[in-house]
Parts: structure tokens; sequence; C-alpha cells
């Protein structure tokens, strides 16, 4: 058996992967997890942070190799596949028919079945919602060899605890989604710097309702005047083009590194010559869609440059009255603390309610950065942050975090006691067993 690891490489859990490659092997592989280890967790390809997609038993059931289309109606954009297809897979078969993925993060390695798991969303969130609001029927198994077809209508409350119920409700064998047509896959794009946190918030209010998607990147070691300046991007398709996913070339870093490419030198320095690169302060310009939506997929295994001890990713939505001020307290304390990464990213989140009970998105604005696992700076770094975010009742994402307190994750996910009276008794992650058994 092969030895898996979430993306972050913090916790270092390396989980013996049982892989199934029939939908008719799920069960098997299953009963085989549970008989040595009593609980297991499903698997999609590892890309969530943090302890989530770890099982408390350290053995998990990997869906990766699942990966067919099961029926695709070209006419009506509605796809059926197996659970461990990748997004990217999807759009390779549907962006030639005109069908683009209506929600997709900046990954296109996620799987389906872990898409459905967290619930994710994209930079399209103000517009339509997460993954889960697509969603319109999955095949869930559970431990007692019960399959379940869930919709919204039948076995509705599997359906809203699995959306976003971090993989616990049971399976998922196969999921059936909406598309949603496009023209082109190309995007027409505005790239417009902004010189702190005020010129984001007048950005975003002035371009999101104007833009199918819309992210910026902020420089977490700006300050004084500069604090929370950065690049805003707002892209529609185009009205005509190509339809397809661009070849695109592909560079692997080729090993962990001893110790994080990045400090605060050479993170200054980056966070500045990007800030600088476009001269004009608004540029106009057409990108191949996956540059646009996956532009860290482009170099593979970057998350070996974080070292052998991993990172963490802090990422968190603040609600709207609350998101100013909150968000300016907390980039002050990232940019004091000297730490943090390139990656730094913020978004507005609309109010598409999702039909998970444990979404993560909701109305307001959301900041997520990686961080170098160091023990000692990031306890006294992620406390204050999580202090700010307590108190204006934001909340953290589960797919993230390795951190988290049980009693932030209760009080900002209230409706988990739902999910646990669903929850397989045959399956627990990391996460879980963290936040609601302390
Ligand atoms: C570069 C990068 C960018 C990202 N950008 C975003 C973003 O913009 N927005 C966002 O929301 N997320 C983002 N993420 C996080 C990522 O999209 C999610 O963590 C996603 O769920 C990972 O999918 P996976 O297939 O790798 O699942 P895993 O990480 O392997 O598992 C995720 C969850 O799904 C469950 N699961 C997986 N398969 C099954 C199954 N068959 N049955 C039951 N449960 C299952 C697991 O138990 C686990 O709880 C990003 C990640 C990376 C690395």
């Amino acid at each position: 058996m092969q030895r898996v690891l979430s993306w972050g490489r913090y916790p270092y859990e390396p989980q013996l992967a049982r892989t199934v490659a029939w939908r008719d092997e799920i069960a098997v592989a299953w009963r085989d997890a549970t008989a040595a280890c009593g609980t297991t967790l499903g698997f999609g390809n590892g890309r969530s942070y943090g302890d989530s997609c770890l099982a408390a038993s350290g053995e998990v059931v990997h869906t990766l190799l699942l990966d067919r289309l099961i029926a695709a109606d070209w006419q009506t954009g509605v796809v059926r596949a197996e659970a461990g297809i990748t997004l990217g897979h999807i759009l390779a078969l549907a962006l030639p028919h005109g069908w683009m993925l209506p929600v997709t993060p900046g990954t296109q390695y996620a799987t389906l079945g872990g898409a459905l798991a967290n619930d994710v969303h994209g930079k399209n969130h103000h517009v339509r919602g997460t993954f889960g609001c697509h969603v319109r029927r999955f095949s869930l198994l559970r431990s007692d060899g019960t399959r379940l077809a869930c919709t919204p209508e039948s076995e509705a409350a599997f359906f809203a605890a699995t959306i976003g119920g971090l993989g616990l409700t049971g399976l998922i064998e196969w999921v059936e989604i909406q598309l949603m047509p496009v023209r082109s896959s190309r995007i027409d794009v505005t790239r417009i710097r902004f010189d702190n946190l005020d010129g984001f918030f007048a950005l975003s209010e002035q371009l999101d309702p104007l833009h199918e998607y819309s992210v910026a990147w902020v420089d977490c070691l700006g300050s004084g005047k500069s604090l929370g300046r950065g690049v805003f991007m707002a892209g529609d398709h185009a009205a005509e083009g190509p339809l397809a996913l661009a070849a695109r070339r592909t560079r692997t870093v080729p090993f962990t590194m001893p110790v994080p490419v990045f400090n605060d030198i050479t993170l200054r320095v980056m966070n500045e010559a990007y800030f600088r690169r476009q001269r004009a302060r608004e540029a106009h310009f057409a990108m191949d869609c996956d540059t646009f939506f996956y532009p860290l997929d482009a170099l593979q295994e970057w998350n070996r440059i974080y070292g052998r001890a991993g990172f963490q990713q802090y990422q968190c939505v603040i609600p709207p009255d609350a998101a100013r001020d909150a968000l300016r307290e907390m980039l002050d304390a990232i940019a004091r603390s000297g730490t943090g990464s390139f990656l730094a990213v913020l978004k507005r989140c609309g109010d598409v309610a999702s039909p998970g009970w444990l979404s993560f998105p909701r109305e307001g604005t959301s900041l997520a950065l990686d961080f170098p696992q160091r023990e000692a700076s990031n306890r006294r770094l992620f406390e204050r942050l999580d202090a700010i975010v307590r108190e204006v009742h934001g909340r953290q994402y589960p797919a993230k975090d390795a951190h988290m307190s049980g009693e932030d994750f209760r009080t900002a996910y209230p409706r988990w006691e739902q999910v646990e009276a669903l929850r397989d008794p045959a399956l627990l992650s990391r996460f879980w067993e963290r936040t609601t058994r302390t």
C-alpha cells in the first residue's frame, strides 16, 4: 500500500492508502480498513492542506482511480462521474462541448468527491455560490452496506450533511453536476493595482457586480500606508474563441527542500516585484482559463518548497460589516510578524446560500495565506488571528486547517452536531477528532 499526505505536509502523518479502482471495491477496502483499524476516511487527491483529509486511524480509502465518466448530456450540460475524477479531467472533456465547471477551486487536481466533501468555492462565489449549489445528486455508500441516492428532495438530510461534510457521512461513489455554458475557454481579464485595503474594497464593490470572476493578490508584508496593497483581477469568459484546455508546460519541484525557500527578505523582494510588474495601474488582456484558474498547478509538487516541516494555510471569512477593520488588524499582525507567503489572497464572498450544513463560505471577505511551519511563531500569530476572527463572528476553513480550536469550530459551525448524528461510525478524520472531542 502507498503512503499519502495532505498538501501542507503538516501535521506530518503519512496515511496508509487502500486504493480502489472500481466502485465495487469500495466496500471491500472499507471493510478491510475498519477490520484493521476500526475507522477510516475517503481520500481524493490530498489537496486539502491540514488534517481534514487524514484519517484518525492513519489508514484511508483512496478513490483517485475511480475516474470514469458515467454519463454526459452535452445538450443540457449534466454530467455524472465517479468520485475520483479530477476537476481538470472533467474540464478537458466538457470544454470542447461548450461547458465549464460552474465553480472551480484554485487547483484542477481536486477530485469530484473532494470538491463535494469540502464544498469548494472559486473566484465566482459572489455569482454562483459554492460547488454544492451545482450538485444534482450523488451516491453515498454507508459502512452497513446501505447505498443512498442523495438529492435535495430524497435523503435530503444526507445531501445537506455530505456537501461540505468533510467526508464523514459515507463514501461518495459518484456525483452528478450541472455544468455552466461558455462560448470560450479564454478569459478576458482586467488587472488593477491597488495601494491599500481601502483600494481593494473600492475595486471589489465596483467590479464584482460586473464580472463573473474576481480575486485579489495581497502583499502580506505591506505596512503603514501600503497595508493591504495588492493586485485585483476580474475576469469573464470571452464571447468567442477556442474551447479547450491549453496544452501547458509544467515544471516539478524535484525534491523537498531542507528548509523553506522563502524568508522575510526573499518574500519582500518577490512581493515588491509582483506588485510593480505591471507598469500601468490597469491592464486588459486575455489568458487561457487554466492559467487564470490554476496558476499554481504549473509548478507540480510546489508544496515541497516549504521544506521538510511543511506549511499551514490560514483561511478565514469575515462578515461584511466587520471585514475592513478586522482584515486591517489581521494584515497588520501578519506584517509585524514578518512571516507569511507570496501566496496571499483576498476575495469577497457573496450571499448565495449553500445547501451544505458545514459549508465554509458565507457573505463577507475571505483572506487566505500560507505560513511555513514554525511551531512557536505560527502559534503566536494564529492565536492573534483567531482572536480577531472570533470577535467578529467570522470563521476558518476546515479544508485548510491544522490548528483551529474545538471551541472555535463548534461555535462557527453550529450544525456540526447534525453532521455528527449522521456521521458513519466507521469514518473519522483527525480534524473531526481534534475539533469535536476537545
Ligand atoms: C493550489 C490549491 C488551491 C486551492 N484553492 C482552493 C479554492 O480556491 N477554494 C477551495 O474551496 N479550496 C481550494 N483548495 C482546497 C481543495 O480544493 C480542497 O481541499 C479539495 O477538497 C481537495 O480535493 P481532493 O480531491 O484533493 O480531496 P482530499 O483533500 O483528498 O479530501 C478532501 C475531503 O474529501 C473527502 N473525500 C474525498 N473523496 C471522497 C469520497 N470518494 N467519499 C467521501 N469523502 C471523500 C475526504 O475525506 C476529505 O474530507 C485548494 C488547494 C490547493 C492545493
